[in-house]
């Protein structure tokens, strides 16, 4: 199995490259950014918490969206493998996938981070915001919110990665096939 996390900042692009990843080795996308506001849409009691949270640029809490990759695991037993983009975003979530992953005879095989400075994700969420429908793209104080969060709770995740000898960097800026490019390089070495 090829189990890939794609890690990086809010904006960093991983939504976008996860699509070239599925299209070239057909894998199955988990995003929990994607799962949660699939709840919101549908209007669900998991959906109506997570959204106030969301809304606020904070992360919701880890056994929800731990509960929901579980689910998702559980529902595509016969998967090539997985991208897991948006999550683990703490290092308690980082435990709990290995587990999950090791009580069905597998591993994350990799963590590719995608690189891109502060003042450059602020621009890309902001020109996002004006078209994705968001409500945590449009508003410069969320944005910096999720930011931060990101850099308290989150970057020690990469560390969780390193320490066991799966983590790659590659440069997030630059045209979509050219840092997809790169992760292919890095993907074609697990
Ligand atoms: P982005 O990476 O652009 O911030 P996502 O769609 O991945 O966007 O996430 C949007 C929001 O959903 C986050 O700000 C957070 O509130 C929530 N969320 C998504 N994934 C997780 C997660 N793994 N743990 C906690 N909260 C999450």
């Amino acid at each position: 199995m090829l189990n890939l996390v794609l890690f990086g900042p809010p904006g960093a692009g991983k939504g976008t490259q996860s699509h070239k990843l599925i299209e070239k080795y057909g894998l199955i996308h988990l995003s929990t950014g994607d799962l949660l506001r699939g709840e919101i849409s549908q209007g669900t009691e998991l959906g109506l918490e997570a959204k106030k949270l969301m809304d606020e640029g904070v992360l919701v809490p880890d056994a929800v969206v731990i509960g929901m990759i579980s689910n998702k695991l559980d529902a595509n037993k016969d998967a090539k493998g997985f991208i897991f983009d948006g999550f683990p975003r703490t290092v308690a979530q980082a435990i709990a996938l290995d587990e999950l992953l090791e009580s069905k005879s597998s591993t994350i095989s990799g963590m590719i981070a995608l690189e891109v400075d502060d003042m450059e994700l602020e621009r890309r969420l902001l020109l996002r915001g004006k078209d994705s429908g968001r409500p945590d793209d449009a508003n410069p104080e969320v944005i910096r919110k999720r930011i931060k969060e990101y850099n308290d709770k989150t970057a020690p995740v990469a560390e969780f990665y390193k320490n066991q000898n799966k983590f790659t960097s590659v440069n997030g800026i630059g045209s979509k096939d050219e840092i997809f490019d790169s992760i292919e390089t890095v993907a074609e070495a697990l």
